[in-house]
This record gives C-alpha cells, structure tokens and sequence, in this order.
C-alpha cells in the first residue's frame, strides 16, 4: 500500500545537525533507497542509530549517543504512496463505512434481537463471550495493538496518516501523532459501541443516559476539547482527567507547561489540584463512585461500551476480591509515593531521594509498568480473558481513592429487596467488578462495596426488581441483613 524512500532535504530537516555529524555515514545507504515494507525502514533506521550508539558507548563518548526518537518522524516523511495520496478516501472507506457497516448490523438488533437487556442464551458457549477462540484472538490483536502503539509507533505510521483529515479538520496546522490515533480509535469505539449499549438496554432511562454521558465526555472532554486548546496554543488539557490517574500531572514539565501558560493554564493547574481534593469527596459523597467511574470516566466508558460484552467474566472469587484489594490499593501508594518523588525533585531540584534517583526508581517504572503495561496493554487488552474492568477493578488509584471515599463516608448504597430474589443469579454473573451481588440479594443486606462502580447493570439485568442503587440519608446505610431461614425472618429493629 506504501512504499518508504527518505529524501536527503527530509533527513537534513528532522536529524538535528549534530546528529547528522553521527549519523550520515550509515544514512548514505538509506537515504533515497526505496523500501517496500515500513518493518524493512524502520528496521534500517533503527539499525543506523544502534550502530552509532554501540560505537560511541564503546569509545565512552557518551556525549554522542543518541537517545532522540527519530523513526517515526522519519517513517512519516518517507512514507510515499496511495495513503498519502488519497488519506481522505481512504479514511471515509474504513472508517465511514465501517461505521455504517456496525450500524447495519447494531441498529436492527432493535427488532431481531427481541427484547432488550440481558440475554443468557448460550452465553457461556460463545467463542466470543467465554474465552473462546474468538475472544483470544480479539485479546490477542488488542495486546498487539497497544504495544505497537506505546512502544513501536513508527510502524503504524499508515494508520496514523490514515487519521491526518480528522486532525486537520480540528487544528489545520498539526499533524497527527500516535496519541492522536487512540483517542480516535478509543473514541470511535465508544460511540460506534454506545449505541450498541442503548439498544440492548434501552428499556433502563439509567443506562440510556448513563450511556450518553460517557460518549459525551469521551468525545467532547477527552478527545475535542484538548485538541482546540492546542490550536488556540494553549496547553492540551483534559478537564475531566485527574490525579492519580493523570500520573504525570505533577510531572516538572506538566507543572511547567501550566504554569507558564497564562491565566488559562494557572486555572488548569487549580482545576486539577481541586477536582481531586475538593471534587472527589463531594461527590462520592453524594452519588458514590459512580458519577466518575461509569459517567465520566474515558476508561469505564470503553468497559461499559465496547467491553459489554465481556462483563461476565469477572471472577467473583473471594481469593479475586483479595487480590483486588492489595493490588488496587497497591497501585495508590505507589503512585503516591511515585508523585512525592516527582514533587521533591522539582522543588529541591534534586534528582535524588533517599539516595534513590526520582526518575529511575520512581517515575519511569511507574509509567512503564502501571501507565502502559498495566492500564493500557493488560487493561483493554485482557478484557475477552479477565471482563472489561480487569484496570477498574485491580490497577487503578483514581478507583481506588474514590472507592476508599465510598466505603467510608457516602449516601450511595444498593439496597436489596431480599424477599423477592430467587437466587437466578444473573446480577452476580453480570457485575463486571466481580461482585457476588446475589450473595446480599439473598439475605437482603444493603451492598456497600468500595469497588461497585455503579453501572447499575446489576439492577437492569434482574428480573425480580430487587436491586435499587440509591443515595438516601447515611443512617442505616450498612444495615442488618434480613435472614430468611428455619427459625423464620429476621427483621432490622
Ligand atoms: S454491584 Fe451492580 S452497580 Fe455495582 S459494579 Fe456490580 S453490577 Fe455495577
Ligand atoms: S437479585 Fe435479582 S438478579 Fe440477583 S439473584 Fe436475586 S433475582 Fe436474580
């Protein structure tokens, strides 16, 4: 589809001249040579850059190793061909018709799909849906996908290119870069995927509009809004995005980039501190969890849309709810003690802390294993293995400081009519944080769960109307468990 031939004026615009210095002798052999494969020319590059790093760390000249990232600067320049030649056609073909492909499939699910909500038919017997070939195969391509992105960009530089006229229709002077790509991509998935969402759940006005407000969040905050700030060259900024999540909000060069920016930026930086300070404990408070994780939130807009279809394969095991709780509450201490680190630095100006290097110890673990390996690669990637909240549930420290909020001081609360559960267990199957949600059911307990996000999936998929999440008064918010057994009930005082 490309073909890749890098021109001397394009290398001499990208490779800084000192960089030059090093590295033309092994681009004489690149340079105008016509490669078939974008694994071939990147490879090459790469090579010529490796080569010259080996010979000057062997020499000990470590003023000329080269740590700039130029493949896929490079890779974009000599990517020659019908994707650049006709982008848009090429854009409208696989994304506006996939579109309308998706729709022609989604849509009349309305009429031949009978009725909506929860269907059990053969559910565990699907390759798609239990961990069947399908499934994998879907797990495996996202893990592939995620680590070319994350790691090895230049080699989607097609992909990229392909998503230019979307970029250029929101800021006419950029190009677009890999991160631009994903929220493409993440976003497409979310409204393409929503709308699946609404129909089988349309007969629930809470997960209608449930559904509408991630769409709306993902597409307007996460993915539009950040890009017209940087037209109107302003720092790129999502508003709905926050500490820890946003790990490197805190970063030097973040704290810089907001700070130095104007009224605006100043107001950013505020933003961000009081959204998680003040914002959190408020809401949470007032509506749990829910209004971020299944509202708001990017990451549980993907679960809850294009990750539906795998929300029965939580584990529901109490060994999983452990596990769950040292792993998520992990992840919050690490990123706290990652962010001290980062903090310290730039105050001090000192790299060190407890003799330990911020950035080495600290935030460069951080980012790769939790930023990229965990929500990223594992976090989607793992959704056909480990159901769609396999981040919600065990990586992530927002989740895990809001669920802390939720435990302790909030009015949220699933209330339990037990009286009329008959133990089918769907809300248990369903509940895409692992929640056993019949084991409440069942002796009528109130369910009060740091991890319950809300989504209220569990409610929409009874078929008794036992389940109600509700922000009524704390008082008797925990409550006592009405027992039905052989001594008969056992009624609250
Ligand atoms: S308990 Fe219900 S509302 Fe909470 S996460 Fe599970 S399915 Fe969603
Ligand atoms: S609460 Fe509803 S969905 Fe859950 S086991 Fe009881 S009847 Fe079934």
């Amino acid at each position: 589809m490309s073909s890749y031939e890098l021109s001397r004026e394009d290398y001499q615009s990208i490779v800084k001249p000192e960089h030059q210095e090093l590295l033309d002798p092994y681009f004489d052999d690149i340079i105008d040579e016509s490669y078939s494969l974008s694994i071939s020319f990147v490879n090459v590059v790469n090579g010529a850059i490796n080569t010259n790093n080996q010979k000057m760390r062997a020499e000990q000249q470590w003023d000329k190793v080269i740590y700039d990232q130029y493949a896929s600067n490079l890779t974009r320049v000599a990517t020659h061909g019908i994707i650049k030649e006709h982008t848009s056609l090429l854009f409208i073909l696989v994304f506006v018709i996939g579109t309308i492909g998706s729709l022609m499939f989604i849509l009349p699910q309305v009429q031949l799909g009978g009725p909506s909500g929860i269907k059990n038919n053969g559910i565990f017997h699907h390759a798609l849906n239990n961990r069947g070939w399908l499934g994998i195969s879907i797990g495996v391509l996202l893990v592939a996908f995620y680590v070319l992105l994350y790691f090895y960009d230049a080699y989607i530089m097609n992909w990229i290119i392909l998503v230019d006229p979307v970029q250029k229709l929101i800021n006419p002077s950029a190009q677009a870069s890999q991160w631009f790509l994903y929220g493409f991509l993440y976003t497409f998935a979310v409204l393409v995927m929503g709308i699946r969402m609404i129909i089988k759940y349309r007969h629930s006005k809470y997960q209608i509009v449930r559904t509408l407000s991630v769409m709306f969040f993902q597409t307007a905050f996460a993915f539009i809004l950040p890009e017209i700030l940087v037209r109107l060259n302003q720092p790129y900024f999502d508003f709905k995005n926050m500490w820890p999540l946003d790990y490197d909000f805190f970063d030097a060069w973040h704290i810089q980039s907001l700070t130095t920016a104007g009224g605006l930026g100043i107001f950013m930086f505020a933003w961000g501190i009081t959204i998680f300070v003040v914002g959190v404990p408020v809401f949470v408070f007032f509506f749990g969890k829910r209004w971020y994780c299944s509202w708001v939130c990017g990451c549980g807009g993907l679960a809850e849309t294009a990750g539906d279809s795998f929300r029965q394969l939580s584990d529901k095991s109490v060994k999983a709810w452990k596990i769950e709780r040292y792993l998520i509450h992990g992840v919050l201490v690490f990123s706290i003690i990652m962010t001290i680190g980062v903090l310290y630095t730039f105050i001090t100006g000192s790299n060190t802390l407890l003799g330990l290097n911020t950035y080495t110890w600290l935030r460069q673990p951080y980012g790769f294993l939790i930023g990229s390996i965990f929500s990223g690669v594992i976090g989607t990637g793992f959704y056909p293995i480990m159901g769609n909240r396999v981040w919600c549930r065990f990586g992530c420290p927002l989740a895990a400081y809001l669920g802390i909020v939720q435990r302790f001081k909030s009015r949220f609360r699933i209330t339990t009519n037990g009286g009329q559960c008959i133990s089918c267990g769907n809300c248990s199957t369903y509940c895409e944080m692992g929640i056993d949600v019949r084991w409440y059911a069942q002796r009528g307990q109130n369910i009060v769960r740091s991890s319950c996000v809300g989504c209220g999936v569990c409610s929409a998929v009874c078929p008794r109307g036992v389940l109600n999440l509700e922000n009524r008064d704390e008082e008797g918010r925990f409550g006592e468990p009405i027992l039905i057994g052989n001594d008969g009930i056992q009624l609250e005082k």
